[in-house]
């Protein structure tokens, strides 16, 4: 699972446990990105450093996540295909899974050589606030048909929940417990993160 992870949710982790789950798979990477291209780079304030970290400490007690540094270059941007081509290359033996949400699965054509992703790797794709699942199967079956790509809808618990919405809380003092994992939470009290983001 690719993402800014500014700051990891629960959102994120459920996405990895139902995925792990419902799809038997070994491990649940989670790689996160240093410079995302399709993403606003004006919002990005939060130092690649911290991201890893937070991720590092969301999935501690979990054997079977783990944190890749592949995509964690700063300033470089990555694009999910080169990496997907890359551990195609590293892990010949591996099938390799990506998991995304229903925003991304919507937006995946604009996302540079998409169609290299379809080549490499079979998409997980989670249901998302405002996409209902008639929306998301229709969504699929395009781009099934479309692009030969190999795409599986991942039944993960719906949450309301962005990163967006978190640091957005954190800026106003709100409380973000239970929303990211105790030690996000207390990681982003010490070291006063989001605080200065104007809404
Ligand atoms: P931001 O608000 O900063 O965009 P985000 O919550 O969308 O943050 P990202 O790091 O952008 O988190 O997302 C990484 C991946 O996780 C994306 O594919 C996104 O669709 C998915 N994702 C994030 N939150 C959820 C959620 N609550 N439900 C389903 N998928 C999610
Ligand atoms: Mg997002």
């Amino acid at each position: 699972m690719g993402g800014t992870f500014d700051p990891i949710h629960i959102g994120h982790l459920l996405l990895g446990e139902f995925a792990f789950e419902q799809f038997s798979l070994d491990e649940i990477w989670f790689l996160p990105n240093g410079n995302p291209p399709h993403k606003d780079t004006g919002e990005m304030d939060t130092c690649l450093g911290h991201r890893v970290e937070m991720v590092r400490a969301a999935i501690s007690g979990s054997p079977h996540f783990k944190l890749s540094l592949h995509e964690a270059k700063e300033g470089i941007h990555s694009y999910t295909y080169q990496t997907m081509l890359e551990f195609h290359e590293m892990y010949p033996d591996n099938q390799f899974y990506f998991i995304l949400g229903a925003d991304s699965l919507f937006s995946i054509e604009k996302w540079k050589y998409f169609e290299g992703i379809f080549s490499y790797c079979t998409i997980l794709a989670a249901m998302r606030d405002d996409k209902d699942v008639r929306d998301m199967k229709k969504q699929i079956a395009y781009l099934k048909k479309k692009y030969e790509a190999e795409i599986e809808l991942l039944m993960a618990p719906l949450l309301e929940i962005s990163s967006t919405t978190i640091r957005n809380r954190a800026a106003k003092g709100l409380t973000v417990h239970y929303m990211v994992p105790d030690k996000v939470a207390d990681y982003i009290k010490e070291h006063h993160l989001y605080k200065d983001i104007k809404s």
